[in-house]
C-alpha cells in the first residue's frame, strides 16, 4: 500500500462506497507495520455484531484482572450527544472518596462537577449524585452517580457532555423571564422560580448547547405542570417538559371493590399543637389518616384545585404589608369520630395503598420511605372535579388522586396507588426526566413495581387497574391489545417529539404508550414467553422470575440518569445480573435476550473459551493473530511475516484510563498514535457512515448479502455473504466474547465504529477483497485458557 494523506481503507470502501473510513490526522502515513495495525482493527470491527447496541451510540466494554470484572463504558444515547462515558469501572480501591471522583473527572475528563445528594441503601452500599457544571451554572440533566462499596468507589454511570461552548450571559433577568411568560400565558402559575441552567439537546449532527431559563409552570386549564425551558436572552420557549407524573391517559369503563383493611391512623387529640410552623386548634376531634409511623398522610382537597395565597408581613405600628403571593392547596383531614372508616372511601383507598406501597419498598428492596428516609408523603384525594387521573407532584411533594369523573369512581385503586408511589420513590433517586425514552422508563418502571406489588397482594393480573378502566388501559403481557409497542420503535410505537418541538400543549409525549416496551421485558422474564417480535426476531425466554428481576429493576434504579434511554437500561440491567450471576449464567442469558425480544438490542451468545487464529496477507506476506478467550478475560497476540511480535493486547490493559499513564506506547509510530488514540478517544479516527436504524433493517440487510452456501467450520456453521465484490463467510451470531473484544479495540471515537460494526453479520471466519487481500480464520477451538494469557501488558509495537 502507498502513502497517503489522509489515507483510507479500501477494503472496507470496496464493500460499500459511503463505508470509506478516513482517518483525520494527517501527520502519520501508511507503511507496512501501520497496515498490519490496520488489519488488525479491520478484522476486530469484523468480529463484532453489536449491531442494535450502537444503533444509539457506542458502547465498549473492558475487562480488568484486578477489578475481576467488566469494565463497561457506554457512550452517546439519544444518538451521539456526548462522546464521554456513560459507566467507568475502576479498579478497587482506585478512588477512595466522592471527592477524589470529582478531582478523577475534572483531570481525566474535564468536566466539574458539584455534589447533590448521597444516596445510601445500607452500612456497605451507597451511591453519591453529582451535577455537571458549566462556569457555575447547571447543565440540565447531566448527572453521574458514584458507586460506593464499603467506601471505595467502584463504578460511576451518568451522561456529563464534553465541548461545551455556550456564552453564559443572559440578558434577562429570572424576573424578567417570569413576567413575560405570565403575560403571554395568563392561565400559567409560577410554581418553581426561573433559573439559569444550560440546556443540551441533540439536533441530529451535534450536541446544541443553549443558556435558558428553567421555570415550572402549572396550566390552570389543563391541570397540568411542566418545566418551561426559555432562551436567556429572548426568552423563546425552547422545550416544555411535563413534570406532572400521572397514572393514566384518558381511558373509559368502571367498576369497584369493597376490600376490607387496616389503617393506621391519628387521634386528632395526639396531634402536636404546633405542625410545620401551624397552629392546629380547629380539628374536629376524632381520627385522621394520619400513620405516624410509615409518615404518610392521607388529606382531601375536597375538589379544590391550586390557589393563590397572599402573604403579608404585619408592621410594628400594628398595619400589615403585602409581601409576596404563592399557590397553594387548600386541603383538609379527613376525619373520622369511631375510627370505622366507612364514609371516605376514596381516602380509604389511598391511605391503605401507600401503607401497602411503604411495606412492600420496606420488606421487598429495604427501602424506608419512598425516600430511603421516611420523608413525609401525603396523599391527596378529590382534588379537582371531573379528573379522570392522578399524578405524583414534586412541587409540592405528594400524589393528587381525581375523583373520576365520569368513570364514577375515584382514581383510587391499588394499582394506580402504587404506581404512584413508586413515581415518588424512582424520583428520590434518579428522576427521569418526563420526556421521551427517559419518560416512557419512568412510567414503565411504575408500572412494573405496582405490578409486583399487586401480585404481592393477590392481585395476579398484568393491567393496569383493569377494574376501573378496562382490561387494556396497558397491557404488560400483551401490549397489542391496547395498541401498545412490544417492540422499541414497532408497531405502535409511539414517535417522541423532537427535543426543540415547541410542545405548548404538554400532552401525554408518548411516555405511557412507550412503557410497554420497559414492562413487557419485565413481563417475558417473569413468566418467559416465546414468539417473533416486530422486527422479525424470532425470541425463546425462560423465566427468570417476577421476584428476581424486580431486584434487578430496583437496583438499575441507581445506575440511571436523568436522560436514560431504553439502551441505557439495557445496560444497568445486565450489568447487575452480570455482576450477580456472571457472564456465562443463564440469568444475564435470559434477561440479554429479553431485550432483543423488545427490540432493544442483539440477542445473547454463547460464551466461548478457547482460541481462534486469524492469518492474513502483507505486503511483506503471511502474519497471523491469535485471540483467546476465557470468561471475563481475553488476549490477543499480532505477529507479523517474520514471526516477531507486534502488538499484545490483553484484558490487563484497561484502555481507558489506565493505558493514560502508560509512556511506553510510542505515539511517533502509526500503530502507537492510533492506539494511544483510540484508547485514549482524543480524536475521532474515522468517519462513520449511515447507520442500520433498527434491527430489522440490519436483518434485511444481511439477508440480501447471503448467497445461501453454508459449510462448518469447527463446531460453529457459517454462512457465505456478499456485498459488492467482498466474500465474507461469517457465523449466525457473534459470541459476546468476540463482541466484548472488537468493542474495545472498536471503541475509536464519539461515532467512528458505530456503523461499521453494523456491517458485520456474526464472526467472520474468513473475508476476502480481490486485489486486497483476505483474512482467514485457520481455527476455531474451544478449549481451557491458561491463566498466563491473561498477564501481559500492551507492548510498543516494534517496527
Ligand atoms: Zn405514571
Amino acid at each position: 500500500m502507498g502513502y497517503r494523506t489522509p489515507f483510507q481503507i479500501h477494503l472496507l470502501s470496496v464493500i460499500s462506497p459511503e463505508l470509506s473510513f478516513t482517518i483525520r490526522h494527517d501527520n502519520y502515513r501508511m507503511t507496512n507495520s501501520g497496515r498490519l495495525t490496520f488489519l488488525t482493527v479491520i478484522f476486530l470491527l469484523f468480529g463484532c455484531s453489536l449491531i442494535s447496541e450502537t444503533q444509539r451510540g457506542i458502547r465498549a466494554i473492558y475487562f480488568d484482572n484486578n477489578a475481576g470484572g467488566p469494565q463497561i463504558h457506554t457512550y452517546a444515547t439519544h444518538g451521539n450527544l456526548s462522546s464521554l462515558p456513560t459507566s467507568v469501572l475502576f479498579k478497587t480501591g482506585e478512588l477512595s472518596s466522592a471527592g477524589s471522583f470529582q478531582e478523577w473527572a475534572a483531570t481525566n475528563l474535564d468536566v466539574s462537577l458539584a455534589p447533590i445528594v448521597r444516596l445510601t441503601e445500607n452500612q456497605s452500599e451507597s451511591h453519591v449524585k453529582y451535577q455537571q457544571m458549566y462556569e457555575d451554572i447547571p447543565i440540565e440533566g447531566a448527572v453521574y452517580t458514584a458507586h460506593f462499596e464499603d467506601g471505595l468507589v467502584w463504578s460511576v454511570t451518568g451522561q456529563v457532555y464534553d465541548d461545551i461552548d455556550v456564552d453564559t450571559q443572559a440578558d434577562l433577568s429570572a424576573g424578567e423571564t417570569s413576567n413575560l411568560l405570565l403575560e403571554e400565558n395568563p392561565d400559567w402559575l409560577i410554581m418553581d422560580r426561573s433559573t439559569l441552567v444550560v440546556l443540551p439537546a441533540y439536533s441530529g449532527e451535534e450536541t446544541l448547547f443553549t443558556l435558558v431559563y428553567r421555570t415550572g409552570v402549572f396550566d390552570k386549564g389543563t391541570n397540568v405542570a411542566g418545566n418551561v425551558f426559555t432562551d436567556a436572552d429572548t426568552a423563546e420557549i425552547v422545550r416544555v417538559e411535563p413534570v406532572m407524573v400521572s397514572a393514566l391517559p384518558d381511558g373509559t369503563g368502571t367498576t369497584s371493590d369493597g376490600r376490607s383493611v387496616q389503617l393506621n391512623t391519628q387521634h386528632t387529640t395526639e396531634i402536636p399543637p404546633i405542625e410545620d410552623g401551624i397552629i392546629i386548634q380547629d380539628l374536629r376531634e376524632g381520627f385522621r389518616l394520619m400513620d405516624t409511623t410509615r409518615n404518610l398522610h392521607t388529606v382531601s382537597s375536597g375538589g379544590s384545585s391550586m390557589g393563590m395565597e397572599y402573604l403579608f408581613n404585619p408592621q410594628d405600628d400594628g398595619t400589615i404589608n403585602w409581601a409576596d403571593w404563592n399557590y397553594s392547596l387548600a386541603s383538609h383531614d379527613v376525619i373520622e369520630d369511631d375510627n370505622i372508616w366507612e364514609r371516605s372511601p376514596a381516602a380509604v383507598d389511598v391511605h391503605w395503598g401507600m401503607q401497602v406501597a411503604y411495606d412492600y419498598f420496606q420488606n421487598t428492596h429495604g427501602r424506608t420511605g419512598f425516600d430511603g428516609n421516611n420523608g413525609y408523603l401525603r396523599g391527596v384525594v378529590d382534588y379537582d372535579q371531573g379528573l379522570r387521573n392522578a399524578f405524583w407532584f414534586k412541587y409540592m411533594p405528594g400524589v393528587f388522586y381525581g375523583d373520576g369523573g365520569s368513570y364514577g369512581r375515584s382514581m383510587t385503586v391499588l394499582d394506580i396507588v402504587a404506581h404512584e408511589y413508586t413515581h415518588a420513590v424512582e424520583s428520590s433517586i434518579v428522576d427521569l426526566n418526563y420526556y421521551e425514552e427517559s419518560g416512557a422508563l419512568k412510567e414503565g418502571i411504575a408500572d412494573i413495581f405496582m405490578t409486583d406489588i399487586k401480585f404481592q397482594n393477590g392481585r395476579n393480573n398484568w393491567s393496569v387497574a383493569p377494574e376501573l378502566v378496562g382490561p387494556n388501559v396497558r397491557n404488560l403481557q400483551d401490549p397489542h391489545a391496547s395498541e401498545a409497542p412490544d417492540t422499541f420503535e414497532g408497531r405502535f410505537f409511539g414517535e417522541f417529539s423532537t427535543a426543540y418541538e415547541r410542545e405548548l400543549g404538554l400532552r401525554d409525549l408518548q411516555q405511557h404508550h412507550n412503557s410497554t416496551v420497559l414492562s413487557h421485558w419485565f413481563y417475558l422474564l417473569s413468566e418467559g414467553g416465546e414468539g417473533e417480535n416486530d422486527n422479525e426476531d424470532h425470541y425463546d425466554i425462560e423465566p427468570v422470575g417476577r421476584e428476581r428481576m424486580v431486584g434487578v429493576v430496583y437496583k438499575s434504579l441507581f445506575m440511571l440518569h436523568p436522560n436514560s434511554t431504553f439502551k441505557d437500561m439495557r445496560d444497568a440491567t445486565t450489568s447487575i445480573v452480570q455482576r450477580e450471576y456472571g457472564k456465562c449464567s443463564e440469568e444475564l442469558k435470559q434477561v440479554t435476550n429479553a431485550w432483543n425480544a423488545v427490540g432493544v438490542g442483539d440477542p445473547y451468545c454463547d460464551c466461548f473459551e478457547g482460541s481462534f487464529t486469524g492469518r492474513f496477507e502483507t505486503d511483506d506476506g503471511p502474519a497471523e493473530m491469535k485471540y483467546f478467550f476465557k470468561k471475563d478475560k481475553y488476549a490477543v497476540e499480532v505477529t507479523d511475516s517474520k514471526g516477531n511480535p507486534q502488538v499484545l493486547y490483553t484484558s490487563s490493559t484497561d484502555p481507558y484510563h489506565h493505558v493514560r499513564g502508560y509512556p511506553d506506547i510510542d505515539a511517533s509510530t502509526p500503530q502507537g498514535f492510533m492506539m494511544k488514540n483510540m484508547f485514549q478517544r482524543k480524536i475521532p479516527l474515522f468517519a462513520s457512515p449511515p447507520p442500520f436504524n433498527t434491527r430489522k433493517e440490519y436483518l434485511e440487510y444481511r439477508n440480501e448479502a447471503r448467497t445461501g452456501r453454508t459449510r462448518e467450520e469447527g463446531e460453529y456453521t457459517v454462512y457465505e455473504h456478499r456485498m459488492q465484490e467482498a466474500t465474507v463467510w461469517s457465523t449466525e451470531e457473534v459470541c459476546l466474547s468476540f463482541a466484548d473484544l472488537a468493542g474495545t479495540i472498536g471503541a475509536f471515537g464519539p461515532s467512528g465504529s458505530s456503523g461499521a460494526r453494523q456491517m458485520f453479520f456474526g464472526f467472520p471466519t474468513e473475508f476476502t477483497v480481490p486485489g486486497e487481500g483476505s483474512i482467514r480464520v485457520l481455527d476455531i477451538q474451544e478449549h481451557p485458557v491458561s491463566d498466563s494469557y491473561f498477564g501481559g501488558a500492551f507492548l510498543s509495537p516494534s517496527n
